[in-house]
């Protein structure tokens, strides 16, 4: 960070200034040129209030010169994180993952069913949600703790680790004796208390969907907050963000798959799902997600799409993933990946 000093300034104000600066833990480099004089932060700037020294009297402007999140850069961590996760399983690094899934757990028969194909497909891990945050609320809210039993069923049954949404810090305990990846979805991104709390109490991997209008930074931001609390077990998540556009439900930003991938070491997955609102688009953009780099996908899988509780238009079926996979599997070999 750099201070820039107004062209009046007072020995006083400057002193104010570097003093601020140095309580934050950093030391200051002071430039006097002819018109212009300069402060620079030496060390961890990120303690340093922006707003506040902006405000300091005598001081002009502050410029930031590197992110404000340290532990998910990729300045700081060059090589690509890969998260374990059950069963010598991982999400990051050369093999693609894949977690397939119903929206929301109905009952032990649909989700032991998709369970069953999605494992036979070869998927890594199973999602379904039981806490559904659901903007009316008069729409089906999930099964809650009973979606939980289901889902333990499920991977009883197939052995793949369960990756579920969490809605709030008082199901921490719960979810960290049975879910395998906790999930935080986009409307929970900046919930910094629960981000906080996930930190502290738990080292199990969270899946951080970007939030609908979430920039990189605040949504890396995020990750800092889960990182920063004791947690380094983060993996991003794609899901689409809010544009002017309503053909689909909301526009897949690949783009931004590199750019995460270029400042952070974090793993990446794509949404292709939620992103586009439509079943016949999913399979195109998970394509076209591990060709930007995604280091796998979380797709909608229901065993009967039309008469799903929730999100059904976007779901593909079991037979739809079996067609995917091996597409997948081509094309990951195109961009130096594996299935
Ligand atoms: C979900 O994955 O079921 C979900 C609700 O996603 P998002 O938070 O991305 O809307
Ligand atoms: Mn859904």
């Amino acid at each position: 960070m750099v201070v820039i000093m107004k062209p009046q300034f007072t020995q006083q104000q400057l002193e104010t200034a570097i003093r601020e600066m140095e309580a934050a833990g950093v030391k200051v480099m002071v430039s006097k040129g002819s018109e212009t004089t300069i402060l620079g932060a030496e060390g961890n700037a990120s303690r340093i209030d922006q707003e506040k020294m902006e405000q300091l009297p005598g001081v002009d402007r502050v410029m930031r010169v590197s992110e404000p999140y340290k532990m998910a850069n990729r300045k700081y961590h060059p090589d690509d994180t890969v998260i374990p996760l059950p069963g010598g399983r991982t999400i990051g690094g050369k093999k693609l993952a894949v977690i397939a899934g119903p929206c929301s757990v109905e009952t032990e028969e649909q989700i032991c069913q998709v369970a069953r194909r999605v494992k036979a497909a070869g998927v890594t891990a199973l999602r379904g949600g039981a806490f559904k945050p659901r903007t009316s609320p008069y729409s089906f809210q999930g099964l809650e703790c009973r979606g939980l039993e289901l889902l333990a069923l499920a991977r009883e049954e197939t052995g793949l680790p369960v990756v579920t949404e969490i809605m709030g810090t008082e199901y921490i305990d719960l979810f960290e004796e049975q879910v395998d990846v906790i999930q935080v979805g986009a409307r929970n991104m900046q919930n910094f208390d629960l981000l906080k709390q996930l930190g502290r109490h738990t080292t199990k991997p969270i899946l951080l969907k970007r939030g609908l209008s979430a920039t990189v930074e605040e949504w890396l931001m995020s990750a800092e907050y889960i990182m920063a609390s004791g947690n380094p077990n983060v993996i991003l998540c794609e899901r689409g963000i809010r544009t002017f556009e309503t053909f689909t439900r909301n526009t897949l930003d690949l783009s931004a798959v590199l750019a995460v991938k270029r400042q952070s070491h974090l793993p990446v997955v794509v949404d292709p799902s939620h992103a586009c609102g439509k079943a016949w688009m999913v399979e195109r953009m998970s394509l076209a997600a591990v060709a930007a780099g995604a280091d796998g996908l979380l797709i909608e899988v229901h065993n009967d799409p039309e008469h799903a509780w929730c999100d059904g238009a976007q779901s593909i079926t079991p037979d739809q993933l079996d067609e995917l996979m091996p597409r997948l599997a081509a094309l990951a070999a195109c961009v130096d990946r594996e299935l």
